[in-house]
C-alpha cells in the first residue's frame, strides 16, 4: 500500500467515529497536495515519523529523565517520577544517543536533551539554565531576522531578562566588528547566534571568539539550518558554541519539537532548566518520532537532500534576480531567500507585501510576509520570505525552481488580476500534484 492510501485509510477510521474532524483533516491534506509550500520553516515528514507520533507512547507520563546526574556525571539509572518506564527509558536514550551522533563529532563530550516540546521552550530552558532574571542576553533583532525568543519586546525573554540586540549591515549581512563592540559594551552573559530569516552563512568561530572575550555563553540557535550544519552544507557551531538549540520539524524533517545539545559540563543545569523548571511530562511519542527522524538525518539520502535544498535555493534566487526582483544580500548561501517587494523602483515591486502574500496564496503559492533589514513598520513589512526545504522533499529539482520563479513573477505582474492568477493556480496544481502523488512523505 502506498503511504498516501495508508493515511487516507487511517482518516477513514477517524471518519467512522468523527466525520467532522476527518473532513477537516482531509481538506488540509488536499490543500497541501495542491499548493506549493515555500515557507522555509516547513517540511513534510516520512510515514515512519508520522506513525511514531501516533504510537502508544502518547499515553505515557514520564516526568524526569532516563538518567540521573551525580556530581556532574551522567549515571545510567532510571530518573523518572512514575512507574512503568521500561520502554520510555529505552526510546529516550536512543533518541539522545542518535542526537549526539548527528550533532557532534565526539558524543562523549556533549549532552543532548530531547524533551523540549518546541523550539521556543528549548531556548527558554537554555536562557534559564545560564541567566538569572535581570541578567543581560544579546541576540539578533527580530526586524533583522532574529527570533522572538532572542529577546524581542513581546517575549518573556525580554520581560525577565535585559535584552540587547545587534542588527545586520546595509548588505543584509552580520557585522562581526559591530557585534564585538556591542558585546564589550553590554557584557551579556549569553550571546545568541541564529536567525529565522538570514540568507548568509553564520561565522560561529567568530561568534565563539567574541563570546570568549566578554565571558559570555554562546548559544547557536540553528532551528532553520540544522540540517545544513549536520551534513556540512553550512559551518557547524561546535566546538565554538557552548550550546545548540534547534527545532526538529523544519529542515530536519522530524516531529514538531525542540532539541538542546550542550557541552557535557552544562548537562545538569540544562536538564534541570527544562524539567522541572519549565515543562512537565515529556511527549514520549514525539521523542520516538525524533529518534526516527535522527536516523533519517544520518543517512546518505538526507545528505543528498540538503545538497539539493541549497542548489534549488541558488537556482530559484538567480532566476528571481534575472526577473528583476530585489533580493536581500543579493542572493542566498543557504535554503532561504528574502525578497524586498516594496523598495525596488527599477524592478518588480507590488503595493503591499502582506497583500502580495495573499495574492500568492490565491495562486497556490504559500509564503510568508517578513520584515527586511531596516523596515520601519514591522507590522507592515516590505518582504516575502521563501525557502526550498519543502519542495525539495517532494523531489523538485533545478527545472522546477525555474518554473516556480516564473510563477512568482507572473503572480507579481498580474497581482490584481483574478483570472490570470487562476491560470497560475492551475499550473501550480499541475506541478505540485505530480510530485505529491508519488511522494513517500506525508502530504
Ligand atoms: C522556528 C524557530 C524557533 C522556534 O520554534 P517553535 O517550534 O516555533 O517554537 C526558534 N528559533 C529560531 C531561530 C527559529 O527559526
Amino acid at each position: 500500500m502506498k503511504n498516501k492510501e495508508l493515511f487516507s485509510k487511517i482518516n477513514e477510521l477517524i471518519a467512522s467515529y468523527d466525520p467532522m474532524v476527518a473532513e477537516i483533516i482531509s481538506a488540509e491534506s488536499y490543500r497541501q497536495r495542491n499548493t506549493i509550500s515555500l515557507i522555509p520553516s516547513e517540511n513534510y515528514v516520512s510515514a515512519q515519523v508520522a506513525l511514531a507520533l501516533a504510537s502508544s507512547f502518547t499515553n505515557k507520563y514520564s516526568e524526569g529523565y532516563p538518567h540521573v546526574w551525580k556530581e556532574g556525571v551522567l549515571i545510567d539509572k532510571n530518573g523518572r517520577y512514575y512507574q512503568g518506564q521500561k520502554n520510555t527509558n529505552k526510546i529516550e536514550k536512543l533518541a539522545i544517543q542518535r542526537a549526539l551522533e548527528l550533532f557532534t563529532d565526539i558524543p562523549s563530550d556533549y549532552h543532548a536533551n530531547v524533551q523540549a516540546t518546541s523550539g521556543a521552550p528549548a531556548n527558554l530552558a537554555v536562557i534559564g539554565a545560564f541567566l538569572k532574571p535581570g541578567d543581560t542576553l544579546m541576540g539578533l533583532a527580530l526586524d533583522f531576522g532574529g527570533h522572538l525568543t532572542h529577546g524581542h519586546k513581546v517575549s518573556v525573554t525580554s520581560h525577565y531578562y535585559n535584552a540587547v540586540h545587534y542588527k545586520l549591515n546595509e548588505d543584509g549581512k552580520l557585522d562581526y566588528d559591530e557585534i564585538e563592540k556591542l558585546a564589550e559594551k553590554y557584557k551579556p552573559k549569553l550571546i545568541i547566534s541564529g536567525a529565522t530569516a538570514y540568507t548568509g552563512k553564520i561565522d560561529f568561530e567568530r561568534f565563539g571568539k567574541i563570546a570568549k572575550k566578554v565571558g559570555a555563553i554562546l548559544l547557536a540557535d540553528i532551528s532553520h539550518i540544522a540540517g545544513l550544519c549536520v551534513t556540512g552544507e553550512h559551518p557547524h557551531p561546535f566546538p565554538h558554541a557552548d550550546v545548540i538549540t534547534s527545532t526538529t520539524h523544519k529542515i530536519l524533517r522530524g516531529p514538531r519539537a525542540g532539541i538542546i545539545v550542550c557541552k557535557k559540563e552544562y548537562g545538569p543545569q540544562v536538564d534541570k532548566a527544562l524539567f522541572p523548571a519549565l515543562q512537565g511530562g515529556p511527549h514520549m511519542n514525539t521523542i520516538a518520532a525524533m529518534a526516527v527522524a535522527f536516523k533519517e538525518a544520518l543517512s546518505d539520502e538526507y545528505k543528498a537532500y540538503t545538497q539539493q535544498v541549497v542548489k534549488n535555493a541558488k537556482v530559484l534566487s538567480e532566476k528571481l534576480k534575472e526577473y528583476n526582483f530585489k533580493l536581500i544580500s543579493d542572493g542566498t548561501e543557504n535554503h532561504l531567500i528574502l525578497l524586498d517587494v516594496i523598495n525596488n523602483k527599477n524592478g518588480i515591486s507590488v503595493k503591499n507585501a502582506s497583500w502580495f502574500a495573499e495574492r500568492l496564496e490565491f495562486a497556490g503559492i504559500v509564503t510568508n510576509k517578513n520584515t527586511v533589514p531596516g523596515d520601519a513598520k514591522p507590522w507592515n513589512p516590505s518582504g516575502i520570505r521563501i525557502g526550498t526545504p519543502a519542495v525539495t522533499t517532494l523531489g523538485m529539482k533545478e527545472n522546477e525552481m525555474v518554473k516556480i520563479a516564473e510563477l512568482i513573477r507572473l503572480t507579481a505582474l498580474h497581482a490584481e488580476d483574478d483570472s490570470k492568477l487562476t491560470e497560475v493556480k492551475a499550473d501550480v496544481e499541475l506541478l505540485v500534484s505530480k510530485f505529491a502523488q508519488n511522494s513517500n512523505f506525508i502530504i
